[in-house]
């Protein structure tokens, strides 16, 4: 569905008219394409504060990725990013440097620029001032990414545990790259929790991996397709059997393998290890996408509605999962990702079934982490807030233009930024994230 107000914006004379209406004034997202490049943060400008034990690594991380780093801007330069190591913080009073480092220097960020502090785990931290100070940034965090979304610039936030600095490189480069343009005013935690068994390709980190992707058909399942395509992925992209044109067409495109199987069907779990088995011996990433929605409140839902959408979205990801595990199918240092919603977080009304799905994976994949991370598997979410698909299209026109522009970017996402997301997780380097909810939401005021 075209966006007419962000057409509009790119129109001289229709921009003013908007603005003296008052209507929001959406900045047209800067975002990567294709695979990702060996130095993602060339002709970048990046100015680093603070001096945290993670200073060094940081320094290192930025400069690998081809980004140029500054204590100082000089004058009339415009910043790409700034970045503040925080994880020196100890106390409340420490929370000042937020205030001595951004104060200055926020008006010189670009638009579509990049916000990102880096502190201790509040959960991990030795006492209760170090505990308060670290989660204080979250809220600072949360609130600046609200300030710059007009900017068409995003704020996010990293925890890391003290032994696992060396995890950084890889969420620092994705948070200041333009593959999370969509991802504004997220917390992740960055742990040594998991099992890492090897270096990190730079190029075409999927090559020789296997990874299926469920309800590849369209909207957010084949734009996951094409983009672990890009990096190499072998994708067996499955979707049901009813739809098969536009599944051979996906599979076809991304040279995979068309699977037509219904996700709910009871032989499925069997009939998916059996066939990958024989195929490729096993899975390296499993992306859970498949879902749907049968929205009606609660007194009208009749069980069938509540327990198609239970089955789909929900049974059938743990009997899969259930079932790849159990059969060994899922290789060590597998990735598995599950698509959430913003609906999980924040309910809706007409949704309690597929609000219910939605919030369990949350706590699914938190549950099922620590079982992967001896092997080196991790299980993560990506909650997407307003996507760009036919699910969205389907809405009522006011329901749809108000989720819209509900969020810091005042507009919607499309597949590519979830896809984005659900790469940056399914990624080897990825090894520090786990048991986590990553929104691709552009800061939804929803559930925030
Ligand atoms: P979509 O365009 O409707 O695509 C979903 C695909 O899954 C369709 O091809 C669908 O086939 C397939 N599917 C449905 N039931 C299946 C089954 N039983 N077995 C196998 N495949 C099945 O949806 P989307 O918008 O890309 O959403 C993808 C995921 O993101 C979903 O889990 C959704 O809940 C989540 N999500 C989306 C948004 C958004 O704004 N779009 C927001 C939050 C979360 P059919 O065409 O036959 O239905």
């Amino acid at each position: 569905m075209r966006d007419v107000l962000m057409q509009a914006q790119n129109t001289p004379f229709l921009k003013d008219i908007l603005k003296a209406a008052g209507l929001p004034s959406p900045v047209a997202l800067k975002r990567g394409r294709g695979p990702y490049e060996t130095v993602p943060l060339t002709g970048m400008t990046v100015v680093l504060g603070g001096a945290g034990p993670a200073r060094g690594m940081l320094e290192d991380a930025v400069v690998r990725a081809g980004a140029r780093l500054v204590v100082e801007l000089p004058p009339e330069e415009r910043a790409d990013a700034l970045v503040l190591d925080a994880t020196g913080f100890a106390t409340p009073a420490d929370l000042t440097q937020l205030h001595s480092f951004f104060h200055p220097r926020v008006g010189t960020l670009a638009r579509n620029g990049r916000v990102l502090v880096v502190t201790g785990n509040p959960a991990t931290a030795p006492g209760v001032a170090q505990a308060t100070a670290r989660r204080a940034v979250e809220g600072f965090v949360r609130s600046l990414g609200k300030e710059l979304g007009k900017k068409g610039a995003t704020a996010n936030l990293l925890y890391v545990d003290d032994d696992a600095h060396d995890r950084l490189v890889w969420p620092v480069r994705f948070f200041l790259s333009n593959r999370s343009a969509y991802v504004d005013g997220q917390p992740l935690t960055v742990t040594a929790r998991t099992a890492a068994a090897h270096a990190v390709p730079p190029a075409m980190v999927f090559r020789g991996k296997v990874a299926l992707v469920t309800g590849a058909a369209r909207g957010i399942g084949e734009a996951t397709a094409r983009r672990l395509a890009a990096d190499g992925a072998h994708v067996v992209c499955l979707d049901v059997p009813g739809d098969l044109k536009n599944l051979n067409a996906t599979a076809e495109s991304v040279g995979g393998t068309a699977l037509p199987l219904d996700i709910r069907a009871e032989d499925t779990p069997g009939r998916l290890v059996a066939f990958v088995k024989e195929k490729w011996g096993g899975l390296d990433v499993v992306v859970h996408n498949a879902g749907i929605t049968r929205d009606k409140t609660l007194a009208r839902m009749d069980e069938s509605l509540w327990n198609l959408v239970l089955d789909i979205n929900l049974n059938a990801i743990l009997a899969v999962d259930e079932a790849l595990l159990g059969a060994d199918v899922l290789r060590a240092d597998g990735r598995v990702v599950c698509l959430s919603s913003i609906g999980g977080i924040a309910g809706n009304p007409g949704q309690t079934n597929y609000g219910a799905t939605k919030a369990g994976l949350i706590a699914y994949v938190a549950a099922r982490s620590a079982q992967g991370a001896a092997r080196g598997i991790t299980f993560n979410a990506v909650a997407p807030g307003f996507i760009e698909t036919r699910m969205t299209d389907a809405m009522p026109v006011m329901v749809r233009e108000v989720g819209r522009r509900l969020n810091s970017l005042s507009q919607g996402g499309r597949p590519e930024d979830v896809a984005e997301a659900i790469t940056f997780l399914a990624s080897p380097a990825a090894v520090g994230l786990s048991g986590q909810v990553l929104r691709v939401c552009g800061q939804s005021l929803v559930g925030a």
